[in-house]
């Protein structure tokens, strides 16, 4: 090992950047290169394009992170503009669909809503910032509680965690009280209706600047510190191969998509962080093809609707005032559709699902205005109850070795069955949203179950567990079994059945694995 180690990192999401960070923060003289197959949207590498104000920059960034099928072809993705939705589960602004039916495309017609973005900063630059931690059974059990309970704490603090954004909202208020009328009886203490811990940064004028990988990599990208002289990212560069000599890694093959040039880049470890379908296919390009690989695919299933809140109900509990400042307050910051965010969080036995209930002026799609909702003065919940996916063998991604991918890869096919045991759970879910949608007003859109892959969770592929015994692809610390320096991280590390949202349980198992490497390199 030199005395300068270098470690490339493939993907420059959440997770790939809290491995560099991690890394160049242990390491004294660490470098670390961070290859990315797409663009740089914003100056600062990374930002949220949630953060950018004008509607057209907006847009556009948001066109560059949709891979080559981009722009004019953007309608064979399946995400026309026009029903396009910020803040629910649906097709997604800045993410393309793998089955997107065109040359190339994967074959995915039992989990056809399964989307991706490329861009510097993943689908980090256009998450909804819901950064729940994991709890009861979702938990990675072999990892001990006490350490946990730290990365989860050092994964809070790389996300910028608010436990209690938009706490001080009164309508967001009214909304809790009402859901605590109807469920707060049959919750366990400490897992009632409470706010959605999300990743931003409160602004002094109300509003929010929503994280990215940006915060992630922080003193990184940050000119100024001397971190950032150990730390490069290289954007539009796709990483083709990993290369490996036994059981160790000794670089990647990288593709520079600007000049058509491949060159191999050596490394003493690699970390592939190129989200949860990308990165098995990239193992399995280069010949590292454990049992578990892409097997155990796991999301949330999805039940939304939306409801225009009930005037009787709400001004019993807000006053005129309140509400008046509320939407003079949204009114400053009209671009940004997320307000007051509150949830019930998954509980074993009884409430084995997440809710996350989204407060806005507006509803997310044109009512018509002769609807006897339209125009509701006390504005909209988009609510969406998350039910588990059980781990089964039988549900995953497979490779080709004869057909090609529209990047040249081999093609990916998904697999994906609900069991009998998730449709009851999703029948469950299904009646506790009928019921919250009356506690708080009148349905505007029917509580439906939305097509698999919607959650853009995906879980699984890469899991990891406590011994090689073929149902895992990395030890607990996210070393591929049989590697000595191969790391894999994002939520296909995930094991477990889940209803939150990941990304902050993958940052807390990225630290870990991102410690034990640095310390590898002696
Ligand atoms: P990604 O962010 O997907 O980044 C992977 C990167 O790898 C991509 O940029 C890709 O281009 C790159 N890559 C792939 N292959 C290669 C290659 N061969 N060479 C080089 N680069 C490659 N999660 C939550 O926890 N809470 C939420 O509220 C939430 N809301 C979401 C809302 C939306 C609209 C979307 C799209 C996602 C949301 N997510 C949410 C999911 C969250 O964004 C992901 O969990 C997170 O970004 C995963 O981080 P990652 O670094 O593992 O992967």
């Amino acid at each position: 090992m030199s005395t300068s180690p270098h470690v490339v990192i493939v993907g420059s999401g959440p997770i790939g950047s809290a491995y560099a960070r991690v890394i160049l923060e242990t390491h004294p003289t660490a470098t670390v290169t961070m290859f990315e197959a797409g663009p740089q949207l914003t100056d600062i590498p990374g930002e949220s394009v949630r953060n950018i104000a004008d509607p057209d920059a907006k847009e556009r960034a948001r066109e560059m992170s949709q891979g080559p099928q981009s722009g004019a072809l953007r309608e064979s993705l399946g995400i026309p503009a026009g029903v396009v939705v910020e803040g629910m589960f649906t097709a997604r602004q800045g993410t393309h669909l793998l089955d997107f039916g065109g040359e190339g495309s994967a074959h995915a017609p039992t989990f056809p809503a399964a989307a991706a973005a490329t861009n510097v900063g993943g689908q980090g630059a256009h998450w909804t910032c819901a950064i729940p931690r994991p709890a009861f059974s979702e938990k990675v059990l072999f990892i001990p509680d006490d350490e946990w309970d730290e990365l989860i704490a050092r994964a809070e603090s790389l996300l910028h965690a608010q436990s209690a954004a938009f706490a001080d909202s009164a309508i967001g208020g009214a909304i809790r009280t009402l859901l605590e009328r109807e469920f707060a009886a049959e919750l366990p203490e400490g897992y009632g209706v409470g706010t959605l811990p999300v990743a931003g940064d409160p602004q002094p004028d109300g509003s929010m600047r929503w994280a990215g990988a940006d915060v992630v990599l922080g003193p990184l990208i940050d000119p100024d510190d001397p971190l950032s002289q150990r730390f490069h990212l290289r954007d539009l560069s796709l990483v083709r191969r990993v290369e490996y000599d036994g059981g160790r890694v000794t670089g990647v093959v990288v593709e520079d998509l600007r000049t058509r040039t491949t060159s191999t880049v050596e490394a003493d470890a690699v970390v592939v962080a190129a989200d949860a379908f990308r990165s098995p296919q990239l193992l399995w390009a280069s010949g590292i093809r454990p049992p578990a690989l892409g097997r155990y695919l796991t999301e949330h299933h999805v039940v939304i609707s939306t409801v225009a809140l009930d005037g009787e109900r709400m001004s019993e509990l807000v006053s005129d005032d309140a509400l008046a400042a509320e939407l003079a307050r949204r009114a400053k910051h009209a671009a940004d559709p997320v307000a007051a965010v509150n949830r019930i969080p998954f509980s074993e036995p009884d409430h084995p699902f997440s809710a996350q209930v989204m407060y806005a002026e507006n509803p997310p799609f044109q009512l018509d205005p002769s609807h006897p909702h339209a125009g509701n003065r006390w504005g909209y919940v988009n609510m969406g109850y998350g039910v588990r996916k059980h781990p089964r063998v039988e549900d995953g991604v497979t490779f080709s070795d004869d057909e090609l991918d529209y990047r040249g890869l081999p093609n990916m096919t998904i697999e994906y069955e609900l069991t009998d045991a998730e449709n009851a759970e999703i029948a469950r879910a299904t009646e506790h949203l009928q019921r919250a949608g009356q506690a708080l007003g009148e349905f505007v859109a029917q509580p439906r179950l939305l097509p698999n892959g919607s959650s853009l969770h995906y879980m699984g592929t890469m899991r990891m567990g406590p011994a090689d015994d073929g149902t895992s692809v990395a030890d607990p610390y996210s070393v591929v079994w049989g590697f000595e320096n191969l790391v894999v991280g994002g939520n296909a590390l995930i094991p477990t059945a889940n209803t939150m949202n990941p990304t902050l349980t993958s940052v807390a198992i990225a630290v870990r694995g991102a410690r034990r490497l640095a310390d590898s390199l002696g």
